[in-house]
C-alpha cells in the first residue's frame, strides 16, 4: 500500500511542523479569487512540489458565469480628522473588503460609515468581507476600533485595480500507471485566515509531495484555486475528461480542533464515501460523517448534477460552525498541531484504501486450498489462527470477483492493511488474480 510513511501520527507530525512553516508564509499575503495574492501563494507552493499554471482570461464564459476582472491593490487606508490611519491594509489583510473598487475621498464619518464592517458580537474581530460580483468599496475592523471614531471628514485611499486580466488557478498531477484520476481540490483564494484555508493548502501540499515519491495506481490531481468560480472554470474546461474521476476530495479547514469530519457526495454511496467512512471509523479519533448539501465549498459545482463527481469533502469543523469562521480570530490561535497531523494521517488513510481496492477472483475456489503447502499457514494443528491467516480465509472466500477489499475488510472486522497484505501473499503463490485485468485500469 502506498503512503505508509503517513500511517502514524509521529510521522505526520513532523510533517505538520513543514505545513505550519508554508502557511506562516502564505498567512500575511493579501489573497483573493484573481490576482497577484493568488500568484504569490501559487509561487510558494510551487517550491514544493511541481505546478503548471493556468490563465483564464476575465470575461471567458463559463457555464452560466464568466471570468472575473483581476483584482489587485496597493494600498488601502482610513485617516481620521487627525491625520491618524485608523484602518490600514498593511496591518492585517482583512482591513479591505476583497474586490474593493479605487477611491481617493474626504468624507464625512456619516458617509463612511456605510462602507465599514464590523461584528457587534465579538467587537475585537476583523470580519473578511468580499464583494466579487458587485462593485463596491470597504474597510473591515474591530467594532471596538469603529466605536471610537469620532465625527469629522476622513480621508479613503483604496489604490486597487479592477480590470481585465485573468484567474489563475494551478494542478500538480502525480501519474500513476491508470489514467484513471483521484481529484484532490483546494481553494486559494482566502487573505490572512489560517483555518479556513491555509490549512488546505499545506496539507493538500505535503499530500502531493508524498504522492510524488510513491508509485500510486491512481493518476493524482491537485488542483489550487480560487473557491467556486475556480472550480466552474476547472470544470468548464476539463468537462471532456471528467469521467476519468474515479474519486476525489475537496479539503480544507482541516486544523482545529473539532472532529474530523466527512461530508457524503451528492451519490452518497460513492466508493469515496464507504472509503473515508471506514477511514474515519478506524481511525482512533473523534469523527463524525455528514450527508450531502449543496452548501460549503467546491463540491457544491463538482457534485452539481450536471457532473454528479464521486467527491466528498474533509474537514474538520465545517464552514460556518465554528465562531471565528470567515473573521480574524481565524488565525494559528485555533489551529492544533496535533489536529494537522491527525487530518494529514487521515487524507492517507483515505488514498492508500482507495489506491488499492481492488476486487480479485480465487483460483481455487472448491473447497478451501491447501495455505501450509504453500507456505503461508503454520503447519502445527490447534493454535487459534492469527490475524493473517484469518485474513487469508476470508480474502479466499470472498474472492468472487464481486467483493472489493474493503468490502471483506468490514465483513471480517479485519483491518484494510491486513487483509491487502493476504491478497498480496495469495497473488504471489496463483491462489488469486485482479477481477479487472491490468488494462482495463489503463484505459479510462
Ligand atoms: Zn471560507
Amino acid at each position: 500500500m502506498i503512503l505508509q510513511e503517513l500511517q502514524s501520527l509521529e510521522a505526520c507530525r513532523a510533517q505538520a511542523d513543514a505545513a505550519w512553516q508554508l502557511m506562516e508564509r502564505l498567512y500575511p499575503i493579501c489573497r483573493s479569487i484573481t490576482g497577484e495574492g493568488v500568484r504569490k501563494t501559487l509561487d510558494a507552493v510551487g517550491e514544493l512540489i511541481p505546478l503548471q499554471r493556468t490563465e483564464v482570461p476575465s470575461g471567458t464564459p463559463v457555464f452560466d458565469w464568466e471570468v472575473p476582472k483581476e483584482w489587485n491593490v496597493r494600498e488601502a487606508w482610513v485617516e481620521d480628522p487627525n491625520g491618524r490611519r485608523v484602518v490600514d491594509l498593511q496591518n492585517h489583510s482583512l482591513h479591505l473588503m476583497s474586490y474593493s473598487t479605487p477611491i481617493r475621498a474626504t468624507l464625512p464619518l456619516a458617509e463612511l460609515r456605510p462602507h465599514l464592517h464590523s461584528l457587534p458580537q465579538n467587537p475585537t474581530w476583523i470580519p473578511y468581507r468580499t464583494s466579487y460580483y458587485k462593485e463596491d468599496w470597504g474597510f473591515c475592523l474591530a467594532h471596538d476600533e469603529l466605536q471610537k471614531l469620532q465625527d469629522g471628514n476622513y480621508r479613503v485611499c483604496i489604490d486597487s485595480t479592477l480590470q481585465p486580466g485573468h484567474l489563475t488557478y494551478a494542478e500538480c498531477v502525480v501519474p500513476g500507471s491508470s489514467e484513471q484520476e483521484f481529484l484532490i481540490f483546494t481553494h486559494v483564494c482566502h487573505p490572512s485566515l489560517c483555518n479556513d484555508n491555509l490549512t488546505g493548502i499545506a496539507l493538500t501540499t505535503l499530500l502531493a509531495r508524498h504522492l510524488l515519491q510513491s508509485k500510486p495506481r491512481f493518476t493524482y490531481r491537485f488542483v489550487f484555486a480560487p473557491g467556486t468560480i475556480g472550480s466552474i472554470v476547472w470544470l468548464a474546461r476539463n468537462e471532456a475528461h471528467v469521467d476519468r474521476v474515479r474519486h476525489g476530495l475537496v479539503l480544507g479547514l482541516l486544523g482545529d480542533r473539532g472532529p474530523i469530519t466527512y461530508k457524503r457526495s451528492r451519490r452518497g454511496q460513492a466508493d469515496i464515501d464507504r472509503i473515508a467512512a471506514y477511514a474515519l471509523k478506524s481511525g482512533g479519533h473523534a469523527s463524525r460523517l455528514i450527508d450531502f448539501s449543496p452548501y460549503g465549498y467546491d463540491e457544491r459545482q463538482l457534485c452539481s448534477p450536471g457532473f454528479n463527481l464521486p467527491v466528498g469533502r474533509l474537514t474538520r469543523t465545517p464552514n460556518n460552525e465554528y465562531p471565528q469562521y470567515h473573521s480574524s480570530a481565524d488565525d494559528f490561535s485555533i489551529v492544533d498541531r496535533d489536529c494537522l497531523a491527525e487530518s494529514l494521517r487521515t487524507c492517507a488513510n483515505i488514498v492508500s484504501i482507495a489506491d488499492r481496492n481492488d476486487r480479485y477472483i480465487n483460483l481455487s475456489p472448491k473447497c478451501e486450498p491447501r495455505l501450509g503447502k504453500r507456505g503461508l499457514y503454520r503447519l502445527t494443528g490447534g493454535a487459534h489462527p492469527g490475524e493473517f491467516e484469518h485474513a487469508l480465509l476470508w480474502v479466499l472466500n470472498q474472492s468472487d470477483g464481486s467483493a472489493s477489499l474493503l468490502d471483506v475488510a468490514e465483513r471480517s472486522g479485519l483491518s484494510f492493511a491486513a487483509v491487502a497484505a493476504a491478497a498480496d501473499a495469495l497473488q504471489n503463490v496463483a491462489l488469486l488474480r485482479p477481477a479487472e485485468p491490468a488494462q482495463s485500469w489503463s484505459t479510462a
